[in-house]
C-alpha cells in the first residue's frame, strides 16, 4: 500500500503494527530461602509507542459504566449526608440513590448503543487503517 503523503511503499497495517508492538511474557523463577522454596511468577507486558498509537478501538463496559455511576452517587450521598445530617435524611438519600440509578441506566444504555452502533464502525475503520513507517502518516483504504 503506497502512502498518499510521501509515496513510500514502507507502510503497514495498523493491526499488524499493534500485534508486533505488543508483548506479554510470563517468567517463572524459583526463589530459595532457608530450606523452603517458593515459586515466583512475573508477568510483564508492554507496548511500543507506535503500537499504542495503532491500538484498536475499545468497547465500552456496560456493567462497569452502570456500577461506576451508581456507586459514585451512592458513596457521594453517604459522605455528604454524614456531614450535613438534615431532617429529611432518608428522603434525600432515597432520592439521590434513585437519581443515580436512573443516570447509571442511561449511561449503561449509552455504552450499549456505542458498542452496538459505533464500535463496529470504528473497528472496521481500524481494520482499514494503515500507517506509513517513513513519514508517520495514518490513512484509511476503501476496503
Ligand atoms: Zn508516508
Amino acid at each position: 500500500m503506497i502512502c498518499p503523503n510521501c509515496n513510500s511503499a514502507n507502510t503497514r497495517k495498523k493491526s499488524v503494527i499493534y500485534d508486533e508492538g505488543t508483548y506479554s511474557s510470563t517468567s517463572t523463577s524459583n526463589v530459595r530461602g532457608s530450606g523452603a522454596s517458593a515459586t515466583s511468577t512475573t508477568t510483564s507486558s508492554g507496548q511500543s509507542k507506535l503500537a499504542r498509537k495503532c491500538s484498536p478501538p475499545q468497547k465500552m463496559s456496560v456493567i462497569g459504566y452502570f456500577l461506576f455511576i451508581f456507586l459514585l452517587f451512592f458513596i457521594g450521598q453517604m459522605i455528604v449526608l454524614a456531614f450535613w445530617n438534615p431532617d429529611n435524611h432518608d428522603l434525600i438519600a432515597k432520592g439521590v440513590t434513585a437519581l443515580g440509578g436512573v443516570l447509571a441506566l442511561l449511561g449503561a444504555r449509552g455504552s450499549f448503543m456505542f458498542n452496538r452502533k459505533e464500535y463496529p464502525k470504528l473497528m472496521d475503520s481500524w481494520n482499514r487503517s494503515w500507517c506509513c513507517l517513513k513519514c508517520g502518516n495514518l490513512y484509511e483504504t476503501e476496503e
